[in-house]
This record gives C-alpha cells, sequence and structure tokens, in this order.
C-alpha cells in the first residue's frame, strides 16, 4: 500500500481533507456554518448529548445491528468469508438514520425548532421527517416539483410523518434546484433552524459530521468481527453515492493498514457511455454544494447528470474525503453497472433469503468481479446500508426487460 506518511485522518481548520472540502459558499452562509461547527464540536463532547444518540441509537433505530456471516453466499464463491453488516435493519430500513437522529438530536440541544432538508428520491426526506417526529420539531422537505411527481410514495410517506413537502419549481426542477431553496431557507430562518444535510458532503463541518455520526457502523463492525474471527478483516466493501455509508464503515479502520478498503460506484449504462455516476472513476476536481471533490463535469466546467438504476448513487460528485482516500490510496475505487447491481439483488435475495435495497446490490455486484481473486484464509465485510423494499418496484420493471433480453 503505497500510503503516505502524511496521511490525515481529521480535516484542517478550514475544513480541507488534502486539497478537497472546504467551503464554497455565499458569505452569507460562512457565520452560520461557523456557528454549526463550534457547536457540533462541543456537543460531541459533551457526555450528555452522548449517552442521549445512543440510547436513541439503540432503542429506537435498533443498534447494534447485525453482523451476519453470510454461508451461502461464500459457498458460491468457494473463497474468502464473507460477512454482511446489516444496516438493512435500521429503523427506516437504512443507514440514513445514524446520522438524521443525531443531526436531529443536535438540534434539539441547540434549541432550534425546526428542520430543513432537500431530498431527491426522498429517501432522505423520509429519515429528516422521522427524525423531527421523534424530536418534536418542525420539518420541511424541498424537492423537485419532477421529484414529487416521480416519487409520490415517500412524498405521501413524509406528509403522514407531519413534515412539509415543497415543490421546486424553478430550474431543472430536480434535486440541484431543491437544494438552492433549503439553503435559501436556512438563511432566512438561521436562528431558529437546523439544515440537515444527508450524506458526508457539503461545505464544512458536514462532511466531518455525517462522518462521525455514522462511524458507528465501522465502531461496531470492528468489535464484532475481531469477536467473531479473533482480528481484522481483509477487506471492507461498500457502495458509494456521497460516501456516508462507505465513510461511516471505513474510517474507523483507516489507520489499519493491513485492512483493505474498496468503495463501489454505480457506472449505470457503462463507465465509457453518458449514462454513469461514477464520480472518481471518471470525474474530475470540481466544486459543487458548497465544496471541492471529485465530479462530473464537461471540458467547461458543466456538471454532467449522473444515471444509475439506484436512486441513492445518482449524485455527480462524492465527499471530499473519498476524494483524499482516492488520491492517498488509502481506499481503492471500483464500479458496478445496473446489470451487476440487479445480479447482486438476486443473487442475495435467492441465496440468502435477504433483499438488499439497489445501491448495496451494486456493492454485491462487484463481489462477482472480485471474489475469485480472494483467497479462503481471507475474510469479506459488505456494508449491507439498505434493504430492497423500495426498490420492488424498479427491479420489477427491468427485469421484465432483461427476461426479453435473455440477460440471465
Ligand atoms: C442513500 C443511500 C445510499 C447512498 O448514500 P451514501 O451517502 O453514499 O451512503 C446507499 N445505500 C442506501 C440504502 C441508501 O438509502
Amino acid at each position: 500500500m503505497k500510503l503516505k506518511k502524511s496521511f490525515k485522518t481529521q480535516p484542517d481548520s478550514k475544513g480541507y481533507f488534502g486539497d478537497y472540502g472546504g467551503r464554497y459558499v455565499p458569505e452569507t452562509l460562512i457565520k452560520a456554518l461557523d456557528e454549526l461547527t463550534l457547536a457540533y464540536e462541543t456537543i460531541r463532547r459533551d457526555p450528555g448529548f452522548k449517552k442521549e444518540l445512543q440510547s436513541y441509537l439503540r432503542d429506537y433505530a435498533g443498534r447494534p445491528t447485525a453482523l451476519y456471516e453470510a454461508r451461502n453466499l461464500t459457498s458460491l464463491f468457494n473463497r474468502a468469508r464473507i460477512f454482511l453488516k446489516r444496516e438493512d435493519l435500521c429503523h427506516t430500513g437504512a443507514h440514513k438514520i445514524n446520522s438524521t437522529l443525531a443531526q436531529g438530536l443536535l438540534a434539539r440541544r441547540l434549541g432550534k425548532k425546526r428542520m430543513v432538508a432537500e431530498t431527491g428520491a426522498g429517501q432522505h426526506g423520509v429519515a429528516t421527517a422521522t427524525a423531527a417526529r421523534v424530536f418534536g420539531l418542525q420539518c420541511v422537505v424541498y424537492m423537485g416539483a419532477l421529484d414529487v411527481e416521480r416519487q409520490a410514495l415517500n412524498v405521501y410517506k413524509m406528509k403522514l410523518l407531519g413534515a412539509e413537502v415543497v415543490p421546486v419549481h424553478s430550474g431543472s426542477k430536480t434535486l440541484k434546484d431543491a437544494t438552492n431553496e433549503a439553503i435559501r431557507d436556512w438563511v432566512t430562518n438561521v436562528e431558529t433552524t437546523h439544515y440537515l444535510i444527508g450524506s458526508v458532503v457539503g461545505p464544512h463541518p458536514y462532511p466531518k459530521m455525517v462522518r462521525d455520526f455514522q462511524s458507528v457502523i465501522g465502531r461496531e463492525t470492528r468489535s464484532q468481527i475481531q469477536a467473531r474471527i479473533g482480528r481484522l478483516p481483509d477487506y471492507l466493501i461498500a457502495c458509494v453515492g456521497g460516501g456516508s455509508n462507505a465513510m461511516g464503515f471505513f474510517h474507523p479502520f483507516a489507520a489499519d493498514r493491513s485492512v483493505k478498503m474498496i468503495g463501489v460506484e454505480a457506472s449505470g449504462e457503462g463507465v465509457n457511455t453518458r449514462h454513469h455516476a461514477a464520480s472518481m472513476t471518471k470525474g474530475t476536481p470540481g466544486i459543487l454544494h458548497g465544496m471541492k471533490s471529485y465530479l462530473l463535469q464537461n471540458a467547461d466546467g458543466q456538471v454532467q447528470l449522473a444515471h444509475s438504476i439506484s436512486a441513492g448513487l445518482d449524485y455527480p460528485s462524492v465527499g471530499p474525503e473519498h476524494s483524499y482516500f482516492k488520491d492517498a490510496g488509502r481506499v481503492v475505487y471500483h464500479t458496478a453497472d445496473d446489470k451487476d447491481a440487479l445480479w447482486g439483488f438476486q443473487t442475495l435475495t435467492q441465496v440468502e433469503g435477504i433483499m438488499p435495497a439497489l445501491e448495496p446490490a451494486h456493492a454485491l455486484g462487484f463481489l462477482k468481479h472480485f471474489m475469485p481473486k480472494t483467497r479462503k484464509t481471507e475474510n469479506v465485510v459488505l456494508c449491507l446500508s439498505g434493504r430492497g423494499d423500495k426498490d420492488i418496484h424498479t427491479v420489477q420493471t427491468v427485469l421484465g426487460d432483461a427476461k426479453k433480453e435473455g440477460c440471465r
């Protein structure tokens, strides 16, 4: 491993991980971000906050989540042992609740009355609305008008949870425009409002804060795998959209050089088509959503649209710490395409009786290419970031076509 001596696991005081991160935002936001940074750094050391968060994670979210040895999946390849970190068993069905609960509690402790968020496919909106309910906060979710139409079920869920869903009609009527509106709301109402970002993206301190809140995944994995096999694993594998499940899973192992870490991005219809979301494989450093990171952009710096069969990986950039880990060689990034993900979905369902979300199905699909290179004495832990219920309709639609084309 070509890990440099200067490798760091914390950002600098301006929020840079090496060349990436920072705060590329209008002046009006700096004060709010400074206040949030200070509040977060104070509260995270507060034993009362830690204890309260732990009790919500345990009794409300269902932590610790299981570490399951997937013996049937292991037999399929007959190589390294495969373990699954079961974030799909969290309340609401994915790891997102780890961070929304923590930020909800932070908001309540800061005396905020409202939370605002943007959402694309709606999963983040639902997780935010859930946390707002349990902490008694108002919740406003901005959503592109096109997305509101496409994601009717999640819009309805948010409304049942008492959130106000605001359709955004400007621009392309999608996530980018919803983000602008959420930020506008936050700047206007910063005294009373917390802006809840759902992944390890955005301006400092969000990438670090969300990473810290998701690191519970990796801390649990570390003690569970050591109890099971008496040592650290050889490989960690996770899917990467914005990068929060992967970063939370990887981070507690970052200093253990024997643990090899692999992030799997979505290559959609293929990295050589225009329809993929492989920001680290095909992107170049650029600025989006207040941060500098690998970004899918054309020669003029226009952001390209990302595509993936899974809405959660459909993001044209990635958290800045991933960009840093990539350049430092600490994490290796590979891709899995839509077909790999469908294979991963069907295979886990058929051999283990577990239906994964289409996001971690990419990490599972990567195993098809990766496992033959491993040895029987090695151990792989894969982060199963969420369950597949939300994706059944997509799978049904696509598999019908796949059968006709004779893909399997
Ligand atoms: C949202 C989501 C992702 C992608 O987000 P990250 O920040 O990259 O973790 C992955 N898996 C599931 C199940 C999701 O809901």
